[in-house]
Formats: structure tokens, sequence, C-alpha cells
């Protein structure tokens, strides 16, 4: 059993918040069974492109000292995940750092960046966040297309819907949701509404549910509630292609007893007694995950 994990932000806090401790370690990671690790390079809280690009400097190079100082190894290909040794991949959350033209793409993929959003919860040069009603623009659809040539995801997790619709419609390549729950269930802009969570499913995309309470109901939110909007999906056409994206070192309020890595066997044991197979477990464990990035390598 692989776990993966489609989404954190433990670059962000190990460079932000050195000092308070964060969700995600190596040893919680190793312990609890996590093969794959996502990290997000984020742009940052200020639509500036020269913040965004100071700030993912640091957090590369807080990356470059955990890789020299501390073992962590990168992968840049999902299908090199193995069971029982921990691998990071990196992602772009907002995508500021590749204002400067279509070959920032490819210098980021150099870097190892396999997943990307086009925004964060600003407009950029490329598209509008959740909740605005405008489409891409002309110069994002283009990124799309060069991150899509270079088998980069593309993560709609916090695009606004006009946004997702252009890309489902425009582009062949399927994209995935890295963290995001359902509209159906919990009213939020940055959820998916059923009609994108059919379209994404049967497009071959992913989503992994994300473990940020707001997102997922109200008052205190616990592990069956994670579960619903697991069930939702499911029901949506989502079998084989959803998994989790826990957003950890990102959310300061927690699912109960899902505060950080140590408690997916919880929440593996608790899909197990709502009646989930084993194999469809293994799948929301992680195999959908890598899954997804082999079919997009196809393109
Ligand atoms: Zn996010």
């Amino acid at each position: 059993m692989m776990i993966c994990d489609a989404h954190s932000d433990a670059l962000l806090k190990r460079t932000a918040e050195p000092d308070t401790p964060p969700d995600i370690t190596l040893e919680r990671l190793l312990k609890n069974g996590v093969s794959l690790q996502t990290l997000a390079l984020f742009c940052g809280r200020e639509p500036s492109v020269q913040a965004a690009t100071t700030l993912t400097e640091r957090m590369l190079h807080v990356f470059r000292r955990l890789k020299r100082e501390e073992g962590w190894q990168q992968l840049t290909d999902p299908a090199e995940a193995r069971a029982g040794d921990v691998q990071f991949l990196l992602s772009l959350e907002g995508a500021e750092v590749l204002t400067p033209g279509l070959h920032m793409a490819d210098e980021y993929h150099a870097l190892g960046v396999r997943m990307a959003s086009l925004t964060w919860n600003h407009e950029n040069a490329f598209a509008s966040p959740n909740g605005a009603a405008d489409g891409l623009k002309p110069f994002g659809l283009k990124m799309v297309r060069r991150m899509q040539a270079l088998h980069i995801a593309i993560d709609i997790s916090h695009l606004n819907d006009a946004g997702v619709d252009d890309i489902l419609r425009s582009t062949d390549v399927p994209p995935l949701a890295s963290h995001s729950a359902c509209r159906a269930l919990t009213p939020h802009t940055r959820n998916l509404h059923d009609g994108h969570l059919k379209a994404l499913f049967a497009a071959g995309g992913f989503a992994g549910v994300v473990f940020c309470p707001a997102f997922l109901g109200e008052g205190e939110v616990t592990i069956d509630r994670v579960i619903d909007h697991i069930d939702h999906m499911m029901a949506e056409g989502g079998e084989g292609k959803v998994g989790f994206g826990s957003d950890f070192d990102g959310i300061r309020k927690k699912v109960e007893g899902l505060e950080s890595p140590a408690g997916y066997p919880a929440l593996l044991a608790r899909l197990a007694e709502r009646g989930y197979r084993p194999d469809q477990i293994e799948s929301l464990a992680g195999r959908a995950f890598i899954d997804y990035f082999a079919r997009i390598a196809r393109y």
C-alpha cells in the first residue's frame, strides 16, 4: 500500500515559519506509509511577480537543504514511487513565477515541477481565481498548452468555474484538482460542482480530497465527513480517479483525527469500515494519483 498526497505547503511552512512545528516530517511520512509527498512552491499572498519569484527561490533553497541535510529524496515521475520509501514531487501553487514567458514552464519543468495551478486566490496574467466570473486569458491558455506539452499536470483547485470550463473545453489533456472537495456537500467556490466533477472524471482527470475543514463542512469536521466527500466523488464517476490532497502545513484548523500524516491509518481503517474494498482503498490511498500521471504521459 502506497499513500500519495497531491498537495502540501511543507516548503512554505519551513520557509515562512521555520520555528513552528511542521505537520509534515520525513519520520511521520515513513511511519505512516506515505510514498509520494507533493511539495507546493507557493507564489505568495501578494499578486507580485517579483515577490513570487523571491519566495519560490527561498522555498527551493529550503528544499535543497532538506535534501542535503535530512535526506529528502526528490522524484520527477510518480511511477517511481515505492512502498516503504518516501519521495517528494514539486508543484506550483499560483503561477506568477511563470509570468515572464512560456519558456518559464520549461525552466520549472527542469527543476522537477510536474503539477501547476494557474492561480492561487488572486487574478494574474493567466486567469482569475475561484469566485471570479471571467475565463482564462489568452496567455493562460497558451501556458496551459505549453505545460501540457511538457507533461506538467494542470491543477484546477484554485481556479474559477469559467477557467475550468475553458480548460475542459479547449484542451485534450485531463487536468487534476490537487486539493478540492464537493460543492454539492459544502457550498464554497473553492469546491468543485457536480458538472465539473463528472467532466473531470470522464476526461480521465483526478481529484485529491482536501483535509481543510472549511471546505468539508461546518463546525467540527471528522474523518467521516472526509469520506462523505469521497463517496460523492465516487458517485460522480470518480472510481480510480480520487485520492488525497491534504493541504498539511497550509491549514491551521484540522479534521479531527487527521491533523497530520499520522492520521492516515485511521482514515484508511475508516474507509474499510465504510465498505470500501481493499483494491478501492489502495486506489484512493495513492494508486489513482500514480495512474493519472501515466494517463497524461500518453498525450
Ligand atoms: Zn491551496
